[in-house]
């Protein structure tokens, strides 16, 4: 799988990644199937509140309202525009998913109200001068965890 991730989503991550310091902020991935197996990130929804150092607790209304929000704004086309998955920051840990980002995600692929047949994580790391951290896995349903190619749009 590959994610086109547009230049202003990215530079609003690195934003509120510094502002938010060593706490864990997170939010839902909203995108475009552009056919295959590639889709393009056009929203990041954004909860700046429920995280600590370790860990970012996602808020589930505030993410259904991020999704149904999203779905009225392109007109309910759900082959086309829908959830891609989630993303949080790890300000003090490496970019890989921890034991209880696993489980979050096997909870979320394993709730009917969400309805999805894949669920991508994008944990983000702000790093002074440098290029924003990101590492990225697809979770499916049967237990699978694939990386996925993350193209940085200019
Ligand atoms: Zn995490």
């Amino acid at each position: 799988m590959k994610i086109l991730l547009p230049k202003a989503v990215s530079a609003a991550w690195r934003r509120e990644l510094k502002q938010a310091g060593q706490r864990e902020i997170g939010g839902v991935l909203l995108g475009e199937a552009l056919g295959g197996d590639e889709f393009r990130v056009l929203e990041a929804s954004l909860q700046r509140d429920g995280g600590s150092p370790a860990r970012f607790v996602r808020d589930p209304e505030h993410h259904g309202k991020a999704i149904r929000g999203f779905h009225e704004r392109t007109g309910h086309d759900y082959r086309r525009f829908n959830y891609l998955g989630e993303w949080h920051s790890h300000p003090s840990f490496p970019t890989r998913p921890s034991q209880d980002d696993i489980c979050a995600m096997r909870d979320i692929l394993a709730d009917g109200r969400v309805g999805a047949t894949f669920a991508c994580l994008l944990i983000l790391r702000h790093r002074p001068f440098r290029r924003l951290d990101i590492g990225a896995s697809v979770f499916t349903p049967d237990g699978g965890i694939s990386p996925i190619v993350v193209k940085r749009e200019r």
